[in-house]
């Protein structure tokens, strides 16, 4: 997909509320909400199927995602693909996106101004998607959710929190890029997978 530089700054000035995940990311795909349109390759809006059990929540692309186009293919998609494996959920039954859909320069963290800009795209994918289970994956996603949370503090717990005038049902989780850096928190995170498979084949992700 060619860089999408098209729209003036500020496009839209108010996020749309179509009826479908499709309208959505047409929209979506030519944002210039805040400055990171200027570098990027293109917007990742997510993938993923329409209704899903689970919404994934990252940080933000990297290279490989400005590249193609799609949320965690780089090896934080394949720790994450490999926990899926381990908690007996396909990847079918997940949507993926980040909190903000355009890369940071160098990869650097997201600024205050550039997640409040976006921060209406994953309002109107979660109230399309209306998963069973929400799972942030770091602080940024947190954060998007529950403001000022901290991920140690809150991590594999699954909790209710009111979320853009409804209610949503939050599992906090390290980002598996934390995981890459410190292999030794594999096991927990592996266990925590798990339990994640365990709520949705239960029934209590409900
Ligand atoms: S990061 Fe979000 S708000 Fe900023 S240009 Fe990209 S899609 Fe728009």
């Amino acid at each position: 997909m060619p860089a999408t530089r098209s729209e003036p700054p500020g496009f839209p000035a108010t996020i749309p509320s179509p009826g479908s995940l499709q309208q959505l990311h047409e929209v979506m795909v030519r944002c210039t909400r805040c400055s990171l349109f200027m570098n990027r390759t293109q917007v990742v809006p997510g993938s993923g199927p329409s209704r899903p059990d689970i919404l994934f929540v990252g940080e933000a692309p990297g290279a490989s995602e400005d590249r193609e186009g799609i949320p965690f293919v780089g090896r934080s998609g394949e720790l994450l693909e490999a926990m899926l494996e381990v908690a007996g959920i396909s990847r079918e039954e997940v949507f993926i996106a980040n909190v903000i859909r355009c890369r940071p320069p160098k990869n650097r963290n997201p600024r205050a101004a550039e997640l409040r800009a976006c921060r209406g795209w994953m309002e109107e994918q979660v109230r399309l998607l209306n998963p069973r289970i929400v799972v942030s994956l770091g602080r940024y996603a947190l954060q998007h959710f529950v403001a000022k949370a901290r991920v140690t503090e809150v991590q594999g717990r699954l909790r209710k929190v009111a979320y853009s005038g409804g209610e949503i049902r939050l599992l906090p989780l390290v980002h598996p890029s934390a995981v890459l850096r410190d292999p030794s928190f594999r096991p927990k995170y592996e266990e925590q997978f798990r339990r994640l498979g365990r709520l949705l084949r239960s029934g209590s992700g409900d």
